[in-house]
């Protein structure tokens, strides 16, 4: 009797033990199939550490700014081909709809790329995941779940390693400290190993922006509750959309009490962040006066190029007629990355803001899924 309990107890103690394990590899997203085609190509090659990616958000508007945008991003493709395409959220407006939209709002405007094989890493933002219309709206449908299978990608929060990078992308939706998600970050961030060898560069890229001057503005939820954890994991950068427009920081001041929030931290590391949300959404003029440490803000659609080349990294803000009006080469110090040159702040004398007339939406086929 006495051996049969513990029979069972011992099953029990391995069936969780083997629950608990593949749990934790289904967390930990190291294969996304596009990625892994990628490592097999030359483009990704640990022995020539150069890894090109863009970065683009708020997109999903079908209209036609988010055709000149994807335009633009190819004709770079053709100058400058690059591996991966990280988008930081709001994908199908207004509710995620993938299944009405996966077809016009992304398999069209990115064809030329996504047929060169470039992988399209997506965040999801607030209108990604379904929210209620108004008070009255007994149902809403979350496309969460179709967009996750639509991209590949596995979970809503995932990470990659490409050459000598760590990717992160974060469900800024529900990250809060103590949740399943932040226990995950902390593993996967603590898992150092790249290609070949150490991971030089770590970039966490997620919707909702750490600081942001735009309509907006910064989310004290994640400076609370993030920033500690990008620190402490010494994350070089963290790039977000939710505010469609531009922004780079440099050196943030503490305390940073113009948010309302202090930003006394004891980890001097500093973390650089970008908001990058002009990829096709209305643009939102900037109405507040420029944060501490606010390096460039625009008010343009745009997309942002990186090349990760040995010991730097090139970052190169690129407008919709092409050109690039943010640039700037960065290395890796002892406290994050470090501008190569003096890096000016332009913040507060930038040109007017340029004016777009609101554009519609390029009608869609009903859904064929
Ligand atoms: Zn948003």
């Amino acid at each position: 009797m006495m051996q049969r309990r513990l029979g069972y107890i011992l099953t029990s103690v391995f069936i969780l033990l083997w629950m608990t394990i593949g749990w934790a590899n289904a967390q930990s997203q190291t294969g996304l199939p596009c990625v892994e085609a990628l490592k097999k190509t030359k483009a990704a090659s640990p022995r020539q550490p150069e890894t090109r990616f863009v970065v683009f958000g708020d997109n999903g508007s079908g209209t036609p700014y988010q055709e000149d945008i994807a335009r633009q991003m190819w004709r770079h493709f053709q100058q400058n081909p690059f591996q991966l395409a990280l988008m930081t959220g709001d994908n199908f407006y207004f509710f995620g709809n993938v299944n009405r939209y996966g077809d016009c709002r992304f398999l069209a405007p990115y064809r030329e790329l996504i047929s060169r094989s470039v992988c399209f890493l997506p965040t999801l933002g607030n209108h990604d995941v379904g929210r209620p219309v108004g008070n009255s709206a007994p149902f809403f449908r979350s496309y969460r779940q179709e967009q996750v299978r639509f991209f590949g990608i596995g979970h809503d929060y995932y990470d990659y390693k490409v050459n000598d990078i760590h990717f992160v992308a974060l469900n800024t939706n529900t990250y809060q400290a103590g949740s399943a998600q932040a226990q995950w970050l902390q593993r996967t961030l603590n898992d150092n190993d790249c290609q070949a060898g150490p991971c030089r560069w770590r970039i966490v890229y997620g919707h909702h922006p750490m600081y942001s001057s735009g309509k907006h503005g910064s989310t004290a939820r994640l400076i609370r509750d993030l920033k500690p954890v990008l620190e402490r994991y010494q994350v070089h950068l963290y790039i977000s959309g939710h505010d469609h427009a531009y922004e780079r920081y440099g050196r943030i001041p503490t305390p940073l009490t113009n948010i309302g929030l202090s930003n006394q931290a004891e980890n001097p590391w500093q973390v650089v962040y970008l908001v990058s949300g002009g990829g096709g959404g209305d643009l939102y003029p900037f109405k507040k006066p420029c944060l501490p440490g606010l390096q460039h803000r625009r008010a343009d659609y745009h997309f942002v190029s990186f090349a990760a080349v040995g010991e730097t990294l090139q970052l190169s803000a690129i407008n919709r007629d092409g050109e690039p009006f943010d640039q700037v080469t960065y290395h890796t110090g002892p406290v994050g990355l470090q501008p190569t040159t003096p890096d000016s702040q332009t913040c507060g004398n930038h040109p007017a803001p340029i004016h777009y007339p609101k554009l519609k939406p390029r009608a869609c086929p009903a859904a064929r899924r």
